[in-house]
């Protein structure tokens, strides 16, 4: 009798847990989970769009094109010849050290974004100098605009508590950077000796 009541309680488990899963809502983390359509919730299934394998509705003609993510990263050597880092205090690489930056918003230039992200994570304002780089991490869909800025103020502020602004000297650097661009990125912009 008890095996048949903790067979009846699991098959009503699964049951609720089919119906509470299978309400056309995605998992909002991750478009790659996604089983339905956003626009109208319709089944997706792979197929073959543009010569690439892509998600797409199997009731309307959504695609999920999968277009990678701009962000604009930028490098600040203070007026006193030091480079401005960010600690980081948000996933991923919690504790390490980064150059500022993030996300493009929408209808935002990627120069724009470099400037809006060293305001939020150093408190500085800065003018942009020049693009310095352009990159796609590995395994990760963004496209990283890396943007060399002159500060308008002095010394770095305040950040936006995702980050806590740094400076280093040159010959400081801490060895551990966050990410493997911006390593690539400091170690280039050292050796040229700008
Ligand atoms: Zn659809």
């Amino acid at each position: 009798m008890e095996l048949i009541s903790l067979g009846i309680i699991a098959l009503v488990a699964c049951v609720l847990g089919y119906f509470k899963w299978s309400d056309g809502r995605n998992n909002p983390v991750s478009p790659h989970t996604w089983q339905y359509c956003p626009w109208c919730r319709g089944n997706l299934v792979m197929g073959e769009i543009g010569g690439k394998h892509r998600k797409k509705c199997t009731l309307c003609k959504f695609v999920h094109w999968d277009n990678p993510r701009p962000v604009a990263v930028v490098l600040i050597p203070t007026t006193d010849g030091r480079i401005v880092l960010i600690k980081r205090l948000i996933p991923p690489r919690v504790g390490m050290f980064a150059l500022p930056g993030g996300y493009v918003e929408p209808n935002e230039l990627p120069e724009a974004g470099a400037v809006r992200e060293a305001k939020e994570e150093t408190g500085m304002d800065v003018v942009i100098d020049r693009l310095l780089f352009v990159t796609m991490p590995p395994n990760v869909n963004e496209i990283l605009f890396f943007y060399l800025a002159k500060p308008t103020d002095a010394l770095p502020t305040t950040g936006d508590g995702e980050a806590e602004a740094a400076i280093y000297a040159r010959d400081a650097i801490p060895a551990e950077i966050a990410f493997s661009t911006h390593r690539q990125v400091i170690d280039q912009f050292l050796a040229a000796g700008k």
